[in-house]
């Protein structure tokens, strides 16, 4: 296979271990900076341009697209889906695990566990949306944060109101929600690749840290997730229309509650972790799929 990836960070260790997972199952992996691609989007001639040439012959396209060039990105992998090369995830259900709004919306929609979520744009119902919430403690979240930033936790109503005020002041949308407490700074990170979990982490936030993420000092340790765990890992990839995604998951009193859908999964820390090679699952379920000139999707609205 010829394959695509668009990234804009050759030497990160996701990206390094997808290209040498490809490359050893004998398939080609092209690396592609995803903001130096420009588009010519003409009636049923769809071409991308990369360094002067038009990109051709490619079979897949595996979208590592950061979180800072959603817009863009997600244009560009589109134009890949109108000209019929298969994406890893398609630019729609990107989209949708993006908006932490409205993924919990289409989780909810699908009966999945989440934390108790309450959402205003008018910081006039900041006090019902806080009591709707359950009250504090509470964690209050910016809805395209990444790596932890942008999420708080307010011990108080009146801290949590500040918050609020403070976010919706500067013009940036957040969500409201429970705080679960036993979790205990620790969270549940499943790789779903087709369908099934291929490997489960917990990661453990740094010592005196709610926040679990490996950006923020976390640490991870391979972990054995219950069969009800499993289930809810793979409904919320299904949910997000995700082939390859990692599920993060809080074990609540009352069962596994879903935090986010993450559409790029940082690879290090799992594979380190497990010491199973995620990469080579994703090549290969895109062997499995892939079959040039089949690609289901046209480009999604
Ligand atoms: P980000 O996209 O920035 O990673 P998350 O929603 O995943 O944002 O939250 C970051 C971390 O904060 C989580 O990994 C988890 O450890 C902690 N966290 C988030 N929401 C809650 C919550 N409702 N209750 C307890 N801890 C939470
Ligand atoms: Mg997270």
């Amino acid at each position: 296979m010829k394959i695509a990836m668009l990234a804009r960070n050759a030497n990160l260790y996701s990206h390094k271990r997808l290209k040498e997972a490809a490359e050893e199952r004998g398939h080609e992996l092209h690396i592609i900076d995803t903001l130096r691609c420009y588009m010519n989007i003409a009636a049923r001639r769809p071409e991308i341009y990369y360094q002067g040439e038009k990109l051709t012959g490619f079979d897949a396209v595996i979208p590592r697209i950061g979180a800072s060039v959603t817009f863009y990105g997600t244009a560009v992998l589109r134009q890949f889906e109108m000209m019929g090369v298969y994406p890893l995830n398609e630019s729609v259900a990107i989209g949708r695990s993006r908006d932490k709004l409205r993924s919990m919306q289409l989780l909810a929609r699908d009966g999945i566990g989440l934390p108790v979520t309450t959402f205003a744009h008018d910081p006039k119902q900041t006090e019902e949306v806080l009591k709707l919430a359950g009250g504090a403690p509470l964690v209050i979240k910016l809805l395209e944060g990444t790596q932890g930033i942008g999420v708080v936790l307010a011990d108080t109503d009146r801290s949590a109101k500040s918050v609020i005020e403070a976010f919706r002041g500067a013009g940036v949308n957040i969500m409201v929600q429970e705080f679960i407490k036993e979790a205990g700074g620790t969270d549940i990170r499943a790789i779903v690749v087709g369908g099934k979990v291929v490997a489960a982490m917990k990661r453990t936030g740094a010592e005196g840290e709610f926040r679990s993420n490996l950006h923020r000092g976390g640490s991870a340790q391979v972990v054995k997730l219950t069969a009800e765990e499993r289930a809810t890992a793979i409904r919320a990839a299904k949910s997000m229309g995700l082939n390859a995604c990692g599920v993060d998951m809080l074990r609540a009193n009352h069962g596994p509650v879903i935090m986010e859908v993450n559409s790029s999964p940082g690879l290090e820390g799992v594979e380190k972790a497990t010491g199973l090679d995620i990469a080579g699952k994703m090549i290969e379920y895109l062997e499995k799929n892939a079959t040039p000139g089949k690609t289901r999707t046209k480009g999604k609205g």
